[in-house]
């Protein structure tokens, strides 16, 4: 019995070193350098992009992360439009924010039971599949922000995602078009290490910007109180060509502070007004 259980050990290690040998050959070519990243690298001094965080949804009463919201987002020509995936017992990836829909639990919960329930709007819960698709029609101006959501099954579960959501990406031609982020210090570093040149955001706010760097992560993107209470890390990150994004600036004194800073990505549940700030601060320049 041990000896079996060795084996099986074993065989599973070398099924995954084969996985992920393939995995690095399959992608080893693919560093995104597209248009979008053309663009924004020659405004990266003072990017100050804007990201509808879960789409532009507020305004017009769309449900967050419908594909509604990722279109209004595209309509008004949003730098950046943000939506969470996880996923599903049977290893679907969903966009929806929270763990639960409609009371389920996503990661133990089918596809085909959840997809039975509606958004508010009658929309169907897209599919990252459905969702990047939408993403790539009639867009030349809004990159699509896709975070990765931690499962509770841990490490092995949430790598096996990211590797599933970035193949999915690769076979959709995407990935020039997508900027990866998550609070999932493991699946930061697995996007990382297979589309060296992606921008990636790591979320969670406890790691300095110079050890970012150290571990080939391309950006810090905190919440506003983090930057707020260690703005040193502001100056660090820029001195070490750390990317900036913060989330999620609401406010209109936060919206100028961050603006007055120069970040990379400012996030907002208001892009509208976001939008009209950073224009009235490029005319007042
Ligand atoms: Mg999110």
């Amino acid at each position: 019995m041990k000896i079996y259980k060795i084996m099986k050990y074993k065989y599973f290690h070398v099924a995954y070193l084969f996985f992920t040998t393939i995995l690095l050959i399959f992608l080893s070519s693919e560093i995104p350098v597209g248009n979008m990243n053309n663009k924004s690298d020659s405004i990266n001094k003072c990017g100050l992009k804007v990201i509808a965080h879960r789409g532009a949804w507020k305004k017009n009463g769309h449900p967050q992360n419908s594909i509604a919201s990722l279109r209004n987002a595209i309509e008004l020509k949003v730098d950046g439009s943000e939506f969470d995936v996880r996923i599903t017992s049977d290893d679907s990836l969903v966009i929806n924010h929270d763990r639960e829909y409609n009371k389920m639990v996503i990661e133990k919960t089918p596809y085909t039971t959840l997809v039975k329930y509606r958004l508010s709007n009658g929309e169907k819960l897209p599919t990252l599949r459905e969702y990047i698709a939408e993403g790539l029609k009639n867009n030349s101006t809004t990159k699509l922000i896709c975070e990765l959501k931690s499962a509770e099954a841990g490490r092995e579960r949430n790598i096996y995602m990211a590797e599933k959501s970035i193949m999915l990406a690769k076979e959709l031609n995407a990935l020039n078009y997508i900027t990866w982020i998550s609070f999932d210090y493991d699946i930061v570093k697995r996007i990382s290490e297979l589309l060296p040149g992606a921008e990636v955001f790591y979320l969670n706010g406890d790691i300095a910007p110079i050890e970012l760097k150290k571990a080939s992560i391309k950006g810090a993107g905190y919440n506003y109180s983090v930057f707020r209470k260690r703005p040193e890390w502001i100056e660090e990150a820029k001195k070490e060509g750390i990317l900036l994004n913060v989330w999620t600036v609401n406010n209109e004194d936060d919206m100028d502070f961050f603006i007055s800073k120069c970040f990379d990505y400012i996030t907002s549940d208001e892009p509208e007004i976001l939008m009209q700030k950073i224009k009235e601060y490029r005319q007042s320049k």
